[in-house]
């Protein structure tokens, strides 16, 4: 959202067509990134100047058994159409982000997380196998027993270890289309950890939204929701709430404007006064909100961006950064704090704020951690970049003082090296031995990976170079 590059796209709908793309790319001397529906933050599937797969073209449900949840889909199966085909079954994906526009092999490649973390964990604790297309053309059958080392290391790597070409997944059963809801309103960071303490292990969602224009004794003030799945009998009438109409967001928003033109009502807003006044106002009206429980269907709580499509657009002609810094337990109330407080003081308040809780995960290259994360939209125009830049090298310092991490599919601002600070030295080594195992002509690369571990090169000329990317 905030970058962009120009490269040949490709968009294959078999294997044996990405085989052909490999093939294309070492004749021309050129690598090769992948690409599901191009929703993360930053470049994690951009290659300036070079190749790129589109996989979602890839999108048949493979194969389904209703009795037990089990599916395998091709890659670029999003998780709205998996949700579409599965809910009224009564199956749900068990881990879903704040979009059901991305795809699975994304989501894979990501190793997304929802607002179910500390409880289900990550998408990859849900997959039981995945199909690996290496770029020699060799397909790999990858399950926790057979391949432990691949499935650790591929789910989570940002497609640059292979194509995840099928995946097998475990859905979750669900006994009703709706999640009993209910509203918090934090007067600030104090209450808002606190509320996190006592409720996070009792229920299935949690997430906090905070008005980052508050300041002071107000800082962190907010609305959390926690949500729990409805049991067996709760629900009355599942047959009618396990309906993809029942799911559905309205066409329009208050009876009458198109959702897909709310990106062009939310513009005049997108600037600091305005987003004050929409940040206060939901606060506000949050208060009221204080307590009250409701229902709401599982694709309104989980996806409620997407209620306003396009809604990136409002961020033009500059655009939208997200920083989300992930931060230990004991850390994180000082490090969010600190970093809000910067953001004000040097001009740059986030306009939409949203606090998570995680759990840490076996997968090579987790961002997780035993905390939580807070992600920051923040809007940046070509004027303020320059100053925005500075911001962002002193926020980094605070995340790596309390000990935190971050997230390639949201990153957009990380410079080289920076890896080594948040992911260990052992994880980065195996990361390099099983690239150069799978990868040795080190076809794989994205404007994410040279910006974060600079060229790799093939294992044949890295004798011959000093690239700081060899020995990280
Ligand atoms: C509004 C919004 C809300 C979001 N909320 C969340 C959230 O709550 N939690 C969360 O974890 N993330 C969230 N994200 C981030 C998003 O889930 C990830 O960036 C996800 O990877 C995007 O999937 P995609 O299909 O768009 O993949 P892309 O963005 O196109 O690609 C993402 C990565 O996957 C790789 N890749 C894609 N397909 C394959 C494949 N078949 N094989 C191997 N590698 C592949 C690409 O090379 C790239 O590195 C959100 C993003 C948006 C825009």
């Amino acid at each position: 959202m905030s970058s962009n590059s120009v490269a040949y796209v490709y968009r294959p709908v078999t294997i044996d067509a990405i085989v052909e793309v490999f093939e294309v790319a070492r004749q021309c001397g050129k690598t090769v990134a992948l690409k599901g529906a191009g929703n993360s933050y930053g470049d994690a599937f951009q290659n300036a100047e070079n190749i790129v797969i589109d996989l979602s073209r890839m999108k048949r449900i493979l194969e389904f058994d209703p009795r037990n949840g089990i599916v395998k889909c091709e890659p670029g199966v999003t998780i709205q159409e998996l949700w579409h085909y599965a809910i009224g079954d009564g199956w749900w994906p068990p881990v879903v982000s704040g979009t059901s526009y991305i795809t699975l092999g994304g989501a894979l490649a990501a190793n997304i997380h929802g607002k179910n973390n500390l409880h289900e964990g990550t998408i990859g604790e849900h997959v039981l196998s995945f199909d690996l297309l290496t770029p020699n053309g060799e397909v790999i059958q990858v399950d926790r027993d057979s391949e432990p080392e691949l499935f650790f290391a591929v789910i989570g790597s940002f497609g640059l270890l292979g194509v995840i070409a099928s995946i097998t997944l475990q859905l979750k059963r669900i006994h009703s289309g709706y999640l009993d809801v209910q509203a918090i309103s934090v007067p600030n960071f104090d209450a808002a950890f606190e509320a996190f303490q006592s409720k996070a292990e009792q229920h299935d969602y949690i997430v906090a939204w905070i008005d980052a224009f508050a300041s002071g004794p107000r800082c962190g003030r907010g609305l959390i929701h926690i949500a729990d799945y409805l049991k067996e009998g709760d629900d009355a009438h599942p047959e009618e709430s396990l309906r993809v109409d029942a799911q559905k967001l309205p066409d329009t928003v208050a009876g009458w404007i198109a959702r897909s033109r709310m990106w062009k009502l939310m513009r005049p807003w997108v600037r600091p006064t305005g987003m004050r006044i929409v940040n206060w106002a939901k606060y506000t009206a949050g208060k009221r909100e204080h307590g009250k429980r409701y229902r709401q269907s599982l694709a309104a709580f989980n996806f409620l961006l997407d209620s306003a499509p396009n809604w990136k657009w409002s961020y033009r002609p500059g655009g939208l950064v997200q920083y989300q810094p992930f931060i230990p337990m004991d850390r994180a109330r000082d490090a969010f704090d600190r970093i809000i407080t910067l953001s004000q003081d040097r001009g740059f308040v986030p306009f939409l704020t949203v606090m998570k809780r995680h759990r840490p995960d076996s997968f090579l290259l987790s961002h997780a951690v035993d905390g939580f994360s807070l992600a920051l939209d923040y809007k940046v125009t070509k004027k303020n970049r320059e100053s925005f830049r500075e911001l962002i090298r002193a926020l980094d310092e605070i995340v790596f003082e309390a000990g935190g991490k971050f997230y390639f599919a949201k990153d957009s601002t990380l410079q080289r090296g920076a890896a080594k600070l948040f992911l260990d030295e052992a994880s980065i080594s195996s990361f390099m031995a099983i690239k150069q195992r799978i990868d040795p002509e080190m076809i794989l690369q994205s404007d994410l990976s040279r910006r974060i571990f600079g060229e790799f090169v093939p294992v044949s000329n890295a004798l011959e170079t000093t690239d700081e990317s060899q020995i990280l």
